[in-house]
């Protein structure tokens, strides 16, 4: 093949697959709308025009068109760089498209709409705290995801085929070693902190805060962070959420309590950090498959960073710590930076998972990751789910909720489907090998955070891990970006320094 005939391919493959893009933008323009300001009654015609749109995309995403265009463009880039972007875009659009064509365009509708219709159900059920109702919906969506998983095909577990969709590289088996390993470590650092858990007193971020106050904090400290408002935007939800169209336009949520300071700063903080992911994608590839964060575990790596290794930070606070008494005046006069800094990270199992301290947040996803593999196997009956959630509580972080809203009912994940769980405790072990990379790069970072500079920090995320977007797998990425191969032991180093510092251990 010749160089210009290699090139006039490459250009045919890239049109089609911006197209595709496109739609999925479009998706996601829908589902962004359904999560902020569509009316309820909204939800059965919205539930319909996603699934056309999903149908349309599989439908194009699966076409015999594509399919040759990908044949040929594999041979065209054979002899290409392997870092480049060319390459990469093929390797990964061929490997969806392969796992694609193996998919039902009938399914694809089908998950789509029964997704938007369980989300309603979903919402009113934790309300009124109705697992009955919700109950039916479950079902449906474990019996289309097991259709869905024997279409995709798996060698040893059935939800090997939606880690593999997460989680690019990873297995079932996989995420278990990192859990197995980790969970014992996990569960001895809570039971050595509880029997101090109450020299930790975090009633200051229980007091009355202004809620427009709250927002215009939130604001600043996103922007702060680089979060870019003239390509983003936030707005209120049930349940906080990052979507993007785009680097462009990437869109951020969160929710008020005005007696509960950290659920919207913590949760705002959160979401930017998966904003600043996906505005720092580099242009030449966000309009195409590999425009997006690479994983679920990546991802949630960079809102956990942020958040939690920037946002719960003695040095953050050391700055923005005046910035928020003055914002609240005669709120917090009484409380000093470190009293402050030790209140908001206050260790205690809890039964809300997304108000859950570090360490024992893990607990919870560990939990959630058995209980699909269960609720998919049929270990775990729908019917019998409540109660065999309770009784995981009580394993796991020795606590039983006294409802199913606060229980099964309280993620939003199930009325959309499985698999996506472990990427939440990945997150945090990944961004722990981050947070130890950029450190030593910068040691004089904590001093930067304490003078409210984020820019280094920043930097050093697109350099090494916004930047490329899909083009390297999450272990090929940690890699490069770290020099190592994923590892839990920056995650525990991290949690024993941190925490021994506030609990005498
Ligand atoms: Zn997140």
């Amino acid at each position: 093949m010749s160089e210009s005939a290699g090139i006039g391919l490459l250009d045919e493959l890239k049109r089609e697959l911006s197209e595709i893009v496109d739609i999925n933008r479009a998706i996601n323009v829908l589902d962004w709308d359904q999560n902020t300001y569509m009316p309820p009654g909204g939800s059965t015609g919205r539930a319909d025009s996603l699934a056309t749109l999903q149908g349309i995309l599989h439908a194009r995403y699966t076409s015999a068109k594509l399919g040759e265009l990908l044949n040929r463009a594999q041979d065209a880039v054979a002899g290409l760089d392997p870092d480049s972007d060319d390459f990469n875009l093929v390797r990964v659009a061929k490997r969806y498209y392969d796992r694609q064509v193996r998919i039902p365009e009938d399914l694809v509708s089908e998950i789509a709409r029964t997704g938007a219709l369980a989300y309603a159900v979903w919402v009113a059920a934790r309300r009124n705290n109705d697992y009955a109702s919700f109950a039916p919906w479950l079902q449906k969506n474990i019996d289309l995801a097991r259709r869905l998983t024997d279409h995709i095909g798996y060698s040893e577990h059935r939800f090997d085929a939606l880690v593999e969709e997460a989680e690019p590289g990873m297995t079932t088996a996989s995420v278990r070693a990192i859990f197995s390993e980790l969970r014992p470590q996990l569960v001895n650092l809570v039971q050595a902190i509880a029997p101090q858990v109450d020299t930790v007193d975090d009633s200051p971020l229980r007091r009355t805060f202004d809620e427009a106050t709250q927002e215009r904090l939130g604001r600043e400290v996103s922007a702060r962070f680089g979060y870019d408002y003239t390509r983003g935007r936030l707005d209120r939800t049930t349940h906080p959420f990052e979507i993007t169209f785009g680097r462009d336009d990437v869109r951020i949520t969160t929710r008020y309590d005005k007696n509960f300071l950290p659920m919207a700063l913590m949760g705002t903080m959160h979401e930017s950090g998966h904003g600043l992911y996906e505005q720092g994608i580099a242009p030449a590839i966000t309009h195409t498959p590999l425009g997006h964060g690479v994983s679920h575990g990546v991802h949630e790596s960079q809102s956990r960073l942020w958040e939690n290794y920037v946002g719960r930070s003695l040095p953050f606070w050391q700055y923005f710590y005046p910035v928020v008494q003055d914002a609240f005046p005669g709120v917090l006069g009484d409380v000093d930076v470190r009293s402050f800094y030790r209140a908001l990270n206050k260790v205690h199992p809890s039964l809300i998972r997304v108000e859950a301290d570090e360490v024992t947040y893990g607990l919870h996803i560990m939990l959630r990751f058995e209980f699909e593999i269960g609720l998919l196997d049929g270990t775990i009956s729908v019917k019998d789910a409540p109660e065999a959630w309770n009784a995981a509580m009580g394993d796991y972080l020795g606590i039983t909720p006294s409802t199913d809203a606060l229980g099964i009912l309280q993620d939003v994940h199930w009325s959309g489907g499985f698999g996506g769980f472990q990427g939440y405790a990945l997150g945090n072990i990944i961004a722990a090998q981050v947070w130890e990379s950029v450190l030593k790069a910068h040691p004089d970072l904590p001093d930067q955070l304490r003078q409210g500079q984020f820019s280094t920090l920043l930097d050093w995320l697109h350099t090494n891990i916004y930047h490329h977007g899909r083009k390297f797998d999450p272990a090929d990425l940690i890699q490069r970006a770290t020099g190592a191969p994923l590892s839990s032991e920056p995650y525990m180093r991290y949690l024993r320094n941190k925490f021994g510092g506030i609990y005498t251990l």
